[in-house]
Parts: structure tokens; sequence; C-alpha cells
């Protein structure tokens, strides 16, 4: 029996065997000059180690031989380093010309006692435009692609080769792309973008944007770009994206609530959702598409958290004035939630038929104002839900552990423990409190502890003594 004639998955699974024992015995390293040499100047040159090759070039190495067998092999082969396709600049813009770009033949250019040769120019976007070129003139090739990533490209020049390569791949479910595609894109341009009922064609399953400050010459170009927000128009499509996700702070057009709105009325089916690491989307941007979405959605991350630390921005106020505890509390396909909320209170903890899972994390400036009670009471109140939630998870056999976020202290219900600074209140006590502290793991930057800030160390505290000092007036909530 040919070795052809093997039934696909076995031969998938001999050719990637082969794949990784190559790339674990090839060239993983790639050379540079210690300086790059100018003209009408003897300065002596070493070369060095670089650093390492990139995981899609060690994959092509991988797989040079496997591509020249027959055209099976080679249809496998670049279906293996075409899957995912990452895009980045070009650092440093330049190359030593005389290290040869066939890497199978470092081992002869490591005999040179004495290394020459000069740097030459590297056009940053060089990678990209041929990956535009590539996919342009050969479809079955862009018809391998699944992963999309493109990393460090915010011009309007590079914005246009990554729109051109995302219609190229017919197949692509997962997508991460700078914002600024929201910002230059057309409507015409998203619709191909999302993909929903086009013949032929997979609808994206995954998208994230990813924003950043961008230099001032790249931010004032895209301050005038005078593109409509391509979110209005109805053709564009999000029903069958399954998860979002948006990263990240920038100052100029940012992504923002009223992009979410947009997107939300037609985001119906989202199974994740994850917005991280910056403040210009609020807890009503995030709600309108938890609700579009409320009968799918398993994954919520709202983390306004930016380099801050535990002290985030503000999760934004709520102009309607619903009860949002109610409303995550009843989200029927919750698994995983971490959240930042203007307020929270008891009922957040109230339905035992939540399927929730794993670290809750609730990050609360404050405490609802929808039962009476003191502040302290409204918190005794929160945290006693928490546990009795715990407690009857555990019973169903489902593992839940609570960390609340609040009033500058990390709150641990099932361990009835409170981290954070006391110091102040100690003094407001006239030393009387607290009669039992130990040191915490814990600090303002979360799990993680210090990062090395100017910061005083934690104390961990029992619940019942902190809510004795609230109720003394030493913590103030
Ligand atoms: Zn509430």
């Amino acid at each position: 029996m040919h070795i052809s004639d093997l039934p696909h998955e076995i031969l998938s699974d001999i050719l990637l065997r082969a794949t990784k024992a190559n790339e674990a015995e090839g060239e993983s390293y790639t050379y540079g000059l210690t300086q790059a040499p100018l003209p009408l100047q003897t300065s002596k040159l070493s070369k060095y180690v670089r650093g390492p090759l990139t995981g899609e070039s060690l994959r092509w190495d991988a797989t040079n031989a496997i591509r020249q067998v027959c055209n099976q092999w080679h249809d496998w082969a670049l279906g293996y380093n075409l899957e995912h396709v990452l895009e980045r600049t070009w650092r440093g813009s330049e190359r030593w010309a005389e290290l040869t770009v066939r890497r199978r033949k470092y081992s002869i250019y490591e005999l040179i006692d004495k290394p020459s040769g000069y740097a030459v120019y590297r056009d940053p976007y060089g990678s990209l435009k041929s990956t535009d070129r590539l996919f342009a003139s050969l479809p079955s090739a862009a018809s391998h692609v699944r992963r999309l990533w493109f990393n460090g490209l915010y011009a309007a020049e590079t914005d246009k080769l990554i729109l051109s390569i995302i219609a190229n791949c017919t197949q692509l479910q997962y997508l991460s792309v700078p914002w600024t595609i929201l910002r230059r894109a057309t409507a015409q341009e998203w619709v191909d973008l999302l993909n929903v009922g086009t013949a032929g064609r997979t609808p994206l399953h995954s998208l994230e944007l990813n924003a950043v400050c961008l230099s001032k010459d790249q931010a004032t170009a895209l301050e005038l770009d005078t593109t409509s927000n391509p979110l209005k128009d109805p053709r564009v499509d999000f029903s069958s994206l399954k998860r979002l996700k948006i990263f990240g702070n920038t100052l100029h057009k940012p992504v923002c609530d009223t992009d979410l709105k947009l997107i939300a009325r037609t985001a119906t089916k989202l199974e994740c959702l994850d917005i991280t690491n910056l403040s210009t989307i609020t807890v009503a941007g995030m709600l309108a598409l938890v609700k579009a979405s409320s009968e799918t959605l398993q994954v919520l991350e709202h983390s306004p958290r930016s380099d801050d630390g535990f002290y985030h921005p503000h999760p934004g106020r709520l102009e309607t004035g619903e009860h949002i505890c109610e409303l995550l509390a009843n989200l029927p396909q919750m698994r995983d939630l971490s959240i930042s909320v203007p307020s929270m209170c008891a009922e957040l903890f109230s339905n035992h038929e939540v399927k929730w899972a794993g670290e809750l994390q609730v990050r609360a400036t404050d405490l609802c104002n929808c039962k009476k009670g003191t502040e302290g009471e409204k918190l005794q109140a929160a945290l006693s839900a928490a546990r009795t939630l715990m407690a009857a998870k555990r019973r169903m056999h489902h593992e839940l552990s609570t960390e609340v976020f609040f009033a500058g202290c990390i709150f641990e219900p099932e361990k009835r423990l409170v981290h954070g600074d006391f110091a102040i209140a100690e003094l407001r006590s006239g030393g009387r409190w607290p009669l039992d502290a130990q040191s915490s793991t814990l600090g303002p930057y979360g799990q993680s502890g210090t990062y090395g800030k100017d910061e005083g160390l934690w104390d961990a505290i029992s619940e019942e003594e902190y809510l004795h000092a609230v109720g003394k007036g030493w913590v103030a909530l």
C-alpha cells in the first residue's frame, strides 16, 4: 500500500509528527550585527545571535521538504503553515545583507571569523505587502487561513492592506485587528469582514479589536480621517459572531459606548464578551451587548483596569437607573463572570440556579440603593449571600470561589477575610483596632501582588472585625 492511500487523518498525523521533529532540529536563531557599519569607517564588527526565529519561520522551515513531495503533501503543508497568520511591523527596518536568507546555510556562516556586511533598508510593511500579494494571486493558499492576527500596524496604508488580506481569506474564523479598522473601513468592507450569509464564505466567529496610543503623526492622520462610522449601516451584521474582545486604551477615536450600542443591534449570539484594559467603554455600553446576547452569553469580562492597577477607572453610571445585579444573576448560560459595576448588592448572588463556576470577580464602586439599611448592613448582606451561593453550588459539586473588590479592599467571603491597608483605621481607633491582623499576600494590584511600586504592605483581617470597624466609623465605605 502506498503511503498516500492512507486515510487522511493518519497521513496528517504522520506529517505532523515529521514536521514537529524537523522543527525541533532546525535552525531556531538568527544573527545580527553589533552595529550597522557606516561608510568610510572601519569599525570592528562581530556577529551576535539576534534572537529566536518567529514561530511562522520555524513552521515554514519544518515543512520545506514535505512541500516538495507531491500535490497532496504540499497542500497539507500549506494548511499547516497558513492556518494562523501573524503580521507585525519589521523592527529595526534593517538587515545584514551578507547573512544568507537560506537558514539551512547558517552553519557555514558560523565558520566565518571576520564577518563583514552592511545594513540594508527594509520596508517595515514588506511582510504585509507580500502576504497581500500572495493571497491575491493564490486564492487556494488564502483559503487555508483560519486565523489572522495583526499587531503594531496602525497607518492608513496598512489598514488598506489588512482589509485586502481579510477579503481574500474566505474561510477566516478568528480575526485580531487594530481598532483603526473600525474607523477607516467602509460599511461594505465590514460586510465582507463579517461574512454573514455570503455564499462560499465562512462567517467570522471571533473578533478582537486592539487599541494603543499612537505616535503624533499617526494620531493626526487618524483624527483627520472622515470615513463615517460603518456600524451605522444596517447591512453590517454581527449575528454570527460568537466572541468579541476589545482591549487597550487609546486617546484617538477610541471604541466607545456608541459603537457597542450599534453593534448590539445585531450581536445577538455572543458567547464571550471581553472588554479589558480600557476606560472608554462604560457599564452602559457593556450592558447593551449583554442584553442583546443575554440568551447565549457564557463568559463576561469587563474590567476597565488600566496601568493604574487596582484603582481602576470608574465603571460609569447608568442613566436608566436599572438594577444590574438582577440582570446579571439571571443570564441563563453565564459560566464565567468578572465584572466592574457601579454598584452591587445581595441580589447579585440570589439566584442559586446560575451556572457560574471557577472564579467570580466583582469590582464595585458602591452598594445598591435597592434596600434600606446602613452601608455596613448592605455589605454584610452581600457577603453572606455570596457565601450562601457558594455553599449551594458546592452541594451540587460545582466549585465556585468569589472575590469582591470594594472600598479599596479585597473581600474573600468564603474565608471570611478582608485584605487591605488598615493603617488609617487603626489610627482612628486610637490603636484599639484591629485585634488580630495577619500579613496578606494580596495587594492593590490584585492576585499578582505588588508590581514593585511604592506602597505599604497589606493586612488581612476577619470580615467580622472589618464590619465592626465600619460600625464604629473607623473604616469609611
Ligand atoms: Zn444590586
